[in-house]
């Protein structure tokens, strides 16, 4: 794609960065065919190629962002499956980044929108703040149909979203050694924000895995939000001071063999420090390195000598591979492969390309775009009659279950459960329920 930046604008790093991306542009439209926005409307300012046509014009013009452009950016999940398919390798994460905070920085939102966004941006990065809403949005979930009915589809959103059990307290920084006679690796786990507070089964589960390998697991202080909630509503300057601390944090350890993150839409972010930071002058060196030490959960237990427990059940899993898993970080084997290998029937789950509508805030934000790419996702799981669904974002979790009856596990929690770990809680209650239910009605 011809583009014409002054050299005034080339001056500035983050203009010449996107610049760059989109020239690699070649207008083919290969994406359309993968996003999720263009596949449910057909709107070509809803596809990649349609924003990257706006973000260009946006950004070569000086302009600040109007009402229209901001509302297809919003509409973009940053999914990412335009990057999966696109033949040139254009890096559309980059540029979204961009204009999302070009977005942030020039677009003032209606009262309502900023509000929430605000709400959102100082709630869900902090886990006691978020426990405390939890604890809060138990009491206002019944009244969700009532909030959907005058209006309140956002709000609506928030309540179903939250669980009914009640927040955990966050793991506190802390080592858990290694078991055996000698430490085999040494690793530093960020136990994240939402993840540790909706589901701290998970973490438990992913310590006690590696401990069992020989592993040992350091919570550092001072880590936490990895920075993409913000991030990904074009907070820069949070974001990257969630980012850098992060850093700090991890900097005091000891040597680390990983950085070990189980919520991959984390994962995507912090693989991406090296980037977010390039032109700190202080950080960027730190970053690229807290970046290269960046692994999923999957990617880094998939190398280590894993052991099934015979007692476990060979039971039908549909594998929902998470948009930042497969393609944030392109990591798609891995996890099938420990699952397949410890005994389960691991099946994929048809259109998997296509995101749940979880994508970070995204299922409050466009609460209604996110709901109908809910019930084709839990249609297409439905449809391969599994026992359970595993994934390995708490995002995607979160927004499935929603919509279906089927527990929804992290991978982590089965791999656990199959090496000598305790059944995954949702998993034991939901067999429970069907214990419980006469079996006309079990079907
Ligand atoms: S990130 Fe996803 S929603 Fe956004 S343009 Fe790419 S494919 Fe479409
Ligand atoms: S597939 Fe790539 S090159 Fe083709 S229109 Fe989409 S982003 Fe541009």
């Amino acid at each position: 794609m011809q583009t014409s930046f002054t050299l005034a604008q080339l001056a500035d790093p983050h203009v010449a960065d996107s610049e760059k991306i989109l020239r690699a542009c070649v207008h083919c439209g290969f994406c359309t065919a993968t996003c999720p926005t263009y596949v449910l409307d057909g709107n070509e300012l809803d596809s990649p190629r349609g924003r990257i046509y706006l973000i260009k014009e946006m950004l070569e013009n000086d302009r600040p962002a109007s009402a229209d452009v901001t509302l297809h950016i919003d509409r973009c999940l940053s999914c990412l499956a335009c990057m999966t398919t696109c033949p040139s390798g254009v890096h559309y994460m980059h540029l979204v980044d961009h204009a999302r905070a070009h977005v942030e920085q020039t677009f003032r939102r209606p009262f309502a929108d900023r509000f929430l966004r605000g709400v959102l941006a100082w709630l869900m990065p902090y886990p006691p703040r978020f426990r405390l809403a939890l604890n809060a949005a138990r009491f206002g979930k019944p009244f969700a149909p009532l909030l959907d009915a005058f209006g309140f589809t956002r709000l609506a959103a928030m309540l179903r979203l939250a669980p009914w059990q009640g927040p955990r307290r966050p793991l506190a920084p802390q080592i858990f050694p290694a078991q055996g006679p000698a430490r085999k690796g040494r690793v530093a786990l960020l136990a994240g924000c939402v993840n540790d507070v909706l589901a701290p089964q998970i973490n438990a589960a992913t310590i006690r895995v590696l401990n069992r390998l020989g592993i040992e697991v350091i919570v550092a202080a001072g880590a936490g939000c990895c920075g993409s909630l913000v991030h990904h509503m074009g907070r820069e300057d949070e974001a990257l001071a969630q980012a850098r601390a992060n850093i700090d944090a991890w900097a005091a350890l000891p040597a680390l063999d990983a950085i070990v993150i189980n919520t991959s839409g984390c994962g995507t972010t912090v693989k991406d420090y090296g980037f977010m930071l390039r032109t700190d002058p202080i950080y960027a060196e730190r970053a690229g390195k807290v970046a290269r030490l960046a692994r999923d959960i999957s990617e880094y237990l998939v190398s280590l000598p894993l052991e099934a427990d015979a007692n476990v059940p060979a039971l039908v899993v549909a594998y929902h591979a998470a948009c930042s898993l497969q393609h944030g970080q392109r990591v798609l084997r891995q996890p099938k492969e420990l699952l397949g290998k410890l005994g389960f029937q691991v099946r994929d789950v048809p259109d998997g390309h296509l995101c749940c509508g979880s994508a970070g805030t995204y299922n409050i934000l466009q609460a209604d775009i996110a709901e109908r790419l809910r019930k084709r996702k839990v249609g297409t799981i439905e449809g391969l009659r599994p026992d359970v669904i595993a994934a390995g974002n708490i995002g995607c979790m979160t927004q499935i279950t929603a919509g279906t009856k089927l527990p929804a596990v992290h991978t982590v929690e089965l791999i656990d459960w199959a090496t000598g770990g305790p059944c995954p809680p949702a998993l034991r209650d939901h067999q429970r329920r069907l214990a419980k239910q006469p079996l006309a009605a079990a079907g």
